[in-house]
């Protein structure tokens, strides 16, 4: 592992004070300043060369993390920027080495960064935050897995945003703010992440993203970026949109059944994958074939009523298995009739969580969207999934993370815990 000191924060109380030292006693250049909302702080940048920079941190609220730092410690050193080329690395380096992770995984931070931090205990009472610039951050990539005799590819059909508060629900902005860093109307950066997966016999995909339907205002609505799209993760994993045997769906949100159907050459909505059928919860289909204020925005009927009229689908009632090693169970709570999808083969298990879990942020209980339909439901699907859990490690796919698109989860002093697949 490689390092490169980025930049060493330091807590002030008086920033004009502190400013006026850095500047005029020690000759330092001092950058315009930076409000960075969500940490409720000024920041003042004062390069200090080799690309190395001195930040000063003023708290602009009384609750803000630098402003509980200065009441319980006092101004000084912060904690100290660590640049890395690649931080999954990173993490699977320190973790082996038994240091404790504040992040166990890496997450979105300012302007498109990755960011992690060191718990101080293992790092002789220093705060140390990793951090992959934007610059060195990949784009969206296929990512393999083998679970059993089966063969995982996670997908991607673009990114979007939604309200980081409608993601979190009554989690307050104070703690989510952590794991994902909101933009300056307050949304976070979220993925669409189907999944594809391969027996030697068939291949079935789980959900298809967004699609490429919609007009150039509905897109800038969500803040969808369409330059990697469905098209192009499926070309990666060198799968044709024909060798699609099965498609199953979570459930029939746009951001999960939009990529279902496609328009033809005459301006016709047909289904997307022409060999495939179309596996559909009938009580999700009968929600959405009727959806109410609450839900109407969600469901948009060209994403799935031409599958009816094209004959494709494949209707289930029940918990049942959709091929040898996948079943399917309901969870309800974001929608009535949400499913999340098991995979098991031989010991391995993995499952596709869906709306569940939309982001490894979402492990808590308590950290339940916003936009669910049944919270309720939801908290008890997802303490009978940690059950589940419990019993054996479980490589779980988050659909909408920005960062993740799976992680081993298991069960620790009745917590969950995320392991990097790295
Ligand atoms: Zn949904
Ligand atoms: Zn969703």
């Amino acid at each position: 592992m490689k390092a490169y000191l980025d930049h060493v924060g330091i807590a002030v109380a008086d920033l004009s004070a502190s400013l006026a030292f850095f500047r005029d006693a020690l000759g330092l250049e001092v950058h315009a300043s930076e409000e960075v909302g969500s940490q409720r702080v000024r920041a003042h940048f004062l390069p200090s060369g080799a690309g190395t920079s001195l930040e000063v941190l003023e708290a602009t609220a009384a609750d803000s993390p630098i402003g509980r730092f200065i009441e319980k410690r006092g101004p000084g050193l912060h904690h100290i920027t660590l640049r890395v080329d690649d931080i999954d690395a990173a993490l699977a380096h320190l973790k082996a080495r038994g240091v404790r992770l504040v992040d166990d995984v890496a997450r979105p931070g300012a302007e498109g960064a990755l960011v992690a931090f060191i718990h101080p205990s293992s790092a002789h009472g220093v705060l140390v935050e990793l951090k992959q610039p934007a610059a060195s951050v990949p784009p969206l990539a296929i990512s393999r897995y083998t679970v059993g005799n089966l063969e995982l590819i996670s997908l991607y059909d673009g990114t979007f945003r939604l309200d980081g508060g409608a993601m979190f629900g009554v989690v307050p902005k104070a703690l989510w703010e952590k794991k994902t860093a909101p933009d300056e109307s307050n949304r976070i950066p979220m993925t669409m992440r189907p999944l594809l997966v391969r027996d030697g016999t068939r291949t079935m995909l789980i959900d298809a993203g967004l699609g490429d339907k919609e007009t150039e205002k509905f897109y800038r609505m969500y803040a969808a970026d369409r330059t990697r799209t469905l098209d192009h993760a499926l070309a990666e994993a060198g799968v044709a949109p024909e060798d699609i045997d099965i498609v199953l769906a979570s459930h029939l949100h746009f951001d999960h059944a939009g990529g279902f159907t496609m328009r033809n050459g005459m301006g016709k909505v047909v289904p997307r994958f022409p060999n495939a059928r179309y596996v559909i919860r009938r009580g999700e289909w009968n929600d959405a074939r009727h959806p109410h204020e609450r839900s109407r925005a969600s469901y948009l009927p060209d994403n799935f009523l031409p599958l009816a009229d094209a004959g494709v689908i494949d209707f289930i009632d029940e918990d049942e298995r959709v091929m040898p090693c996948v079943r399917v169970q309901r969870t309800g709570g974001h929608t009535l009739h949400h499913q999340i999808i098991w995979i098991e083969s031989g010991r391995d298990c993995a499952v596709f969580l869906a709306d569940l879990m939309p982001t490894s942020a979402h492990l808590p209980d308590p950290w339940i969207m916003g936009y669910d339909l049944y919270p309720m439901d939801t908290l008890f699907a997802k303490q009978a999934f940690a059950r589940a859990v419990a019993r054996r490690e479980t490589l779980a796919f988050f659909e909408h993370d920005p960062v993740t698109p799976a992680a081993f989860i298991t069960e620790q002093q009745g917590k969950l815990a995320l392991r990097s697949t790295t």
